[in-house]
């Protein structure tokens, strides 16, 4: 459905997987549509900039070329991710902090520099992508499942600071989804998660996507500090 006022809504890593998908369904809903890049080609059809999530900088930059054009972002959608899996005992320490700097570190960069926009607008919703394996763990992703864990904490805390300047901060945590960062998995891998997914598949984008357009809608004005789950049922008692 169509919402009576088109939102800008900035996706971070909008050009590929879940952030092109997230960027697709607002677009569809009417709403302005930034995303940000890192590499590769830009996607024509979205108001698109160059940033990194792990250069303060970069981010600052994208943000005052989206507000030059659209005024503040009232939708972050936090989405800009990284694996470097390996068992513990394995993990270089630069793994860890790499994913961190990435997954945590960049989602709170965006955050930080999207609230500014919001509390003027005296409105905001904050999503972040965080992952099943935040609270369920993965084989050789401790540091993965450790910055996707975090992102509840930063979640519920602006929920705690901003919640009364009608700016919401949930969470969505998918199970697996198929992207590029899921095709590298062995067949066999594959095999194995779908036996312990419940709808014994993994998901589409679009899946996800239609769940972050509803948690911005204002039909969800009342969710903050919510991790909702779009796992198949993998991640039940989260
Ligand atoms: P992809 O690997 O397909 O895409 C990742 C996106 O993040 C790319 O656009 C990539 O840019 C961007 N990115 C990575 N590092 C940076 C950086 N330093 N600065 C800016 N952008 C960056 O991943 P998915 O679409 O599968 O995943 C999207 C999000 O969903 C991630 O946060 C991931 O952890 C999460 N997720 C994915 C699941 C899955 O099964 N696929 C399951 C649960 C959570 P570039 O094109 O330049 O590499």
């Amino acid at each position: 459905m169509t919402e009576t006022t088109a939102k800008t809504v900035l996706v971070t890593g909008g050009n590929r997987g879940i952030g092109y998908a997230i960027a697709q369904e607002f677009k569809a809903a009417g709403h302005n549509v930034c995303i940000t890049y890192r590499s590769g080609e830009a996607p024509q059809e979205f108001f698109s900039v160059k940033a990194d999530v792990t250069d303060s900088a970069s981010i600052d930059a994208a943000f005052k070329e989206i507000e030059a054009e659209f005024g503040p972002v009232e939708v972050l959608v936090a989405n800009a991710g990284i694996t470097k899996d390996m068992l513990l005992l394995r993990m270089k320490e630069q793994d860890f902090i790499d994913v961190i700097d990435t997954n945590l570190t960049g989602a709170f960069r965006v955050v930080q520099r999207a609230t500014k926009g919001m509390l003027k607008l005296k409105r905001g919703r904050i999503i972040l992508i965080s992952s099943v394996v935040g609270l369920y763990g993965g084989m050789g992703q401790v540091n993965y499942s450790s910055s996707k864990a975090a992102l509840v904490g930063m979640a519920r805390s602006i929920t705690r600071e901003l919640g009364s300047r009608n700016i919401t901060a949930n969470v969505i945590a998918p199970g697996f989804i198929q992207t590029e960062m899921t095709d590298v998995l062995p067949e066999e891998t594959k095999k194995q998660y779908i036996e312990t997914i419940p709808a014994k598949r993994f998901a589409q984008p679009k899946e996800v996507a239609q769940v972050v357009r509803w948690v911005a809608s204002d039909e969800a004005a009342y969710v903050s500090g919510a991790v909702i789950p779009v796992d198949g049922g993998l991640g039940m008692g989260h």
